[in-house]
């Protein structure tokens, strides 16, 4: 079978039109018929090297920098796909940032002053495990934690998330002026899968770090963190952020989509090393002439036989 493009998967998995979007299209066991199963190591190690080269021309330009942003609910594979798509890439260019439950310190600032400051740089892939995002899902279905946000309370009113999903897209339509290429992921899990992960990390012994009581709290509210999840990507689904909804039941098949998109992500992008002012050019002739003279006497020899 013919290796699709990653544009081919990126295309079919991408929301950019979020009024036309219902979270129920979506089957979270979606593998698009199996047909990537028998290839899918073959395209993940191709992909890995494809990455790499992009990753490599992106850091050498030093303009654009890429940000990925994943939001799932609990057990839907993020740290997985987070470690096994990036395990090509070169550290150097690349930072992943968690998100958790904010501190004092976050609370006394707007909430985007603890995400703003680790953006990537320039030439630089950045990933958010989790990301702001939260103040429209776990924030809208504990609405207690509004409240312990310190906001002036005539600021709280019944448009406050209207009011996030317009404050976000500004947001990221200014990020994507000073040259941020955003991708935003929602691995979609459904609600059985979740209840084995779960399964899985109470019976094995290794997994039991990744299980915390708490997630099962939060599972009771699996219907009403999907909701928030349908309205929130309807809102900020962008031509200059778009979401990604992918199908997490699978975890092969979600690593297959999301390597995929990052790829056609960089490859959007075009990134070209620096072109060498042809002066300079001329300068490493010489530099070169010089640096060979230097060579020990018996390399020289080595060379003229
Ligand atoms: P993960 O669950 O992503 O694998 P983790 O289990 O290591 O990560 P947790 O300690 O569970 O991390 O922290 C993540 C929790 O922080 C989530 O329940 C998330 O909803 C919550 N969180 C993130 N951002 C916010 C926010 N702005 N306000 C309140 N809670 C938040
Ligand atoms: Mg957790």
């Amino acid at each position: 079978m013919l290796i699709p493009a990653p544009a081919e998967l990126a295309r079919r998995y991408r929301v950019i039109n979020g009024a036309r979007f219902r979270l129920k299209d979506i089957n979270p066991s979606d593998q698009w018929g199996k047909r990537l199963k028998p290839i899918a190591g073959e395209m993940l190690k191709q992909g890995s090297k494809r990455m790499s080269q992009l990753q490599e021309r992106l850091y050498a330009q030093d303009r654009w920098s890429l940000l990925l942003i994943f939001q799932a609910m609990d057990a839907a594979g993020k740290d997985g796909t987070i470690k096994h798509v990036m395990s090509g890439v070169n550290p150097q260019g690349c930072e992943v940032h968690s998100f958790k439950a904010p501190s004092p310190e976050e609370l006394d600032h707007d909430y985007l002053w603890r995400t703003a400051r680790l953006l990537p740089r320039r030439g630089h892939i950045g990933i958010f495990n989790r990301s702001y995002y939260e103040e429209t899902l776990v924030v809208r279905v504990h609405q207690n934690i509004l409240a312990r946000q310190q906001l002036p309370p005539e600021l709280v009113t019944r448009d406050i998330w209207r009011e996030r999903f317009e404050d976000i897209n500004a947001y990221e339509r200014y990020l994507s002026r000073q040259g941020v290429v955003i991708r935003k992921f929602f691995l979609h899990v459904s609600k059985e899968e979740q209840r084995q992960r779960f399964l899985e990390r109470i019976d094995e012994q290794d997994k039991h770090w990744k299980f915390s009581p708490a997630d099962v709290g939060e599972r009771a509210h699996f219907a009403a963190y999907l909701a928030a999840y349908e309205d929130m990507i309807r809102h900020t689904a962008t031509d200059a952020a778009p979401w990604f909804v992918v199908p997490a039941d699978r975890k092969w098949f979600t690593r297959l989509v999301v390597s995929a998109i990052v790829i056609d992500a960089i490859q959007s992008i075009d990134p070209r090393y620096p072109a060498v002012d042809p002066k300079v050019a001329d300068d490493f002739k010489r530099i070169k002439a010089g640096l060979e003279a230097e060579a020990p006497a018996r390399k020289k020899k080595a060379k003229k036989r």
